[in-house]
């Protein structure tokens, strides 16, 4: 009766029928995968007759299983061969309405979706890596903070447990408020918020909670991805069906002063939140892709915010504190602070600013923005919108008979100019840069355009700065000093005992961090250096004359700060290389 069953080739090798009956197994599953990924896509997408092609999938499945039992294995390929060129047939008419970017039948499309593949399976395998730890993820608590956001209470094993951790998600005072501080939404109670008012709410009170900087919304196809950033490092909280994303995006565009009809252009827009007595200044920018809009949230605690501790707060090692300290007291010269962005330059300026005595000499900044508050100092906002840059202030600001000055940020020649002159001229001027290291601050500078002679005259020191994660006291374990590290440090087997590498607990959300410390490298200027500056320097030369002058590197002072029990060896190099 059965065919596939009673072929006489199967009495002969009875493996042959198993691996037959895997084989239809296999093909079965993938015609109902298919089928159902055609529905949900054909949905989401609003493919006309997309249901048409679901049906004639799933009808080459049946076939599969009709054709497998009566006429044996031959129904396979047969069926397989159906099937997929139905598939082809949905696919021309989803690529027709997707960007080009992220169709199937293109070779463009195929190489982009390929890389976020490989992409996201990264991600998975870090998190899987992550889940490892018996504690539990920070997606994971912060799911159940979120709460409501990816129905995560809904599906919980333990309702009561649920209950509890929604409930305290929601304890505490929330408010909107607009850009002027009054308040955005007419009530606190999120009983009484709409939905969408009542999602943003609890992502925005699970970032704070989390001391997250900032909040990433991106739009997958069928999905709205979350993710925060804790210590520097982007980390998945949780995923959000794409109308509820959307939702939330249309809100936060209100609360922003967006408009909230432009989808194809960047917007950007702030307002601000209090949670208990905290408050929060949040920057928004908005921007489009393949999937829709992207948010990018940056949430600023503006409660406090004056400076009051100093460069022995910043974790620099003794011997550069001092050297610093001599460098900042000088009557005239320059000093740059540099690394890339997000690397904690302008708290470094800030504390090296605070270490002046403010009574006895006239400081004047010129920010963009006002980041800190300082005492007793006078501070300018750069506003580029009314075409008041940098350089228009800092001309004008010379002209006040200041004695420090704080220039926000180098970026244009005329500015770096400036500075330079007003270096030269018994002013002392502090300013940061965006520039990889030390040495590489002197060809960014000429690339800028300046004259060499100005760098070698009017630069006193420059410190390359990186923040590293610090290892959570809670959970640290020790490990062995891996052979590298002792051979770049010239240490015999034994010789510093242990190190400590990061495992994750509770008290660190099983990140195995927790706060942030400076790693920094000091160039100090000298006849050895300033030789060596030309129209084209020698990188590897100058390289070579700052660690003979004393020049720890970053990754040096690092891997001291990984002996020193800190932070860790894989921290070190995630954050210099
Ligand atoms: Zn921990």
């Amino acid at each position: 009766m059965f065919a596939a069953i009673d072929n006489p080739s199967f009495q002969a090798f009875p493996w042959l029928g198993l691996l037959l009956w895997a084989a239809f197994a296999a093909a079965a599953a993938a015609c109902t995968s298919a089928t159902r990924w055609v529905h949900a896509t054909g949905q989401t997408l609003e493919i006309p007759h997309a249901d048409r092609w679901a049906v004639a999938v799933a009808a080459c499945g049946l076939a599969l299983l009709g054709g497998f039992l009566a006429a044996g294995p031959i129904a396979i390929p047969v069926a397989a061969a159906a099937a997929a060129a139905a598939l082809v047939g949905f696919v021309r008419k989803r690529d027709a309405v997707v960007p080009e970017s992220r169709r199937f039948l293109s070779r463009g499309g195929m190489a982009n979706i390929a890389a976020e593949v490989r992409a996201a399976s990264k991600r998975a395998t870090e998190r899987q890596r992550a889940e490892k730890q018996p504690a539990p993820t920070l997606a994971e608590r912060l799911k159940a903070l979120i709460g409501g956001l990816g129905k995560a209470k809904a599906k919980r094993g333990d309702p009561a447990a649920a209950e509890g951790v929604a409930t305290a998600a929601d304890n505490g005072v929330f408010t909107f408020l607009k850009k002027d501080g009054t308040p955005a939404i007419a009530t606190d109670d999120p009983e009484a918020m709409s939905d969408n008012v009542r999602n943003s709410r609890k992502m925005l009170m699970a970032a704070m909670r989390a001391e997250a900087t900032d909040i990433h919304l991106e739009p997958q196809e069928q999905q709205y991805f979350v993710r925060f950033r804790i210590d520097g490092v982007l980390q998945d909280i949780d995923k959000m069906p794409i109308q509820e994303g959307r939702g939330v995006m249309s809100t936060l565009k209100v609360l922003s002063d967006m408009n909230i009809a432009e989808r194809r252009r960047p917007q950007d827009g702030t307002f601000a939140a209090t949670l208990d007595a905290a408050k929060y200044d949040i920057r928004a920018a908005s921007t489009p892709t393949s999937y829709g809009e992207k948010m990018v949230l940056r949430l600023l605690q503006s409660s406090g915010g004056v400076m009051k501790s100093g460069l022995d707060s910043i974790g620099l090692r003794p011997q550069v504190l001092k050297r610093l300290n001599e460098i900042i007291h000088k009557p005239y010269g320059m000093f740059l602070v540099v690394g890339p962005t997000g690397s904690g330059k302008t708290t470094t300026v800030y504390a090296s600013l605070s270490e002046i005595d403010a009574h006895k000499h006239n400081i004047t900044t010129i920010e963009d923005p006002v980041e800190y508050r300082l005492e007793n100092i006078t501070q300018i906002a750069v506003n580029s919108q009314a075409e008041v840059s940098f350089a228009k202030i800092l001309r004008s600001v010379l002209r006040q008979d200041p004695d420090v000055l704080l220039v926000g940020e180098i970026r244009d020649k005329e500015t770096a100019e400036i500075a330079c002159q007003a270096a030269l001229t018994g002013h002392f001027v502090f300013s940061t840069l965006h520039a990889n290291d030390t040495v590489a601050t002197i060809t960014r500078l000429l690339d800028l355009g300046l004259d060499p002679t100005l760098i070698q005259t009017a630069v006193t020191a420059v410190l390359g700065q990186r923040l590293a994660r610090k290892l959570c006291e809670k959970c640290k374990q020790k490990c062995d000093p891996p052979p590298g590290l002792l051979k770049k440090f010239k240490l015999r087997d034994g010789e510093i005992g242990h190190i400590y590498r990061e495992k994750g607990c509770e008290h660190c959300r099983g990140t195995g961090f927790k706060g942030r410390m400076g790693i920094h490298e000091l160039l100090v200027m000298n006849d050895g250096i300033r030789d060596l500056i030309s129209d084209q320097p020698v990188v590897g030369d100058l390289k070579k004359a700052a660690i003979k002058s004393g020049t720890q590197t970053l990754q040096i002072d690092g891997l001291m700060k990984v002996i020193k029990g800190q932070t860790s060896v894989s921290e070190i190099l995630r954050v210099t290389t």
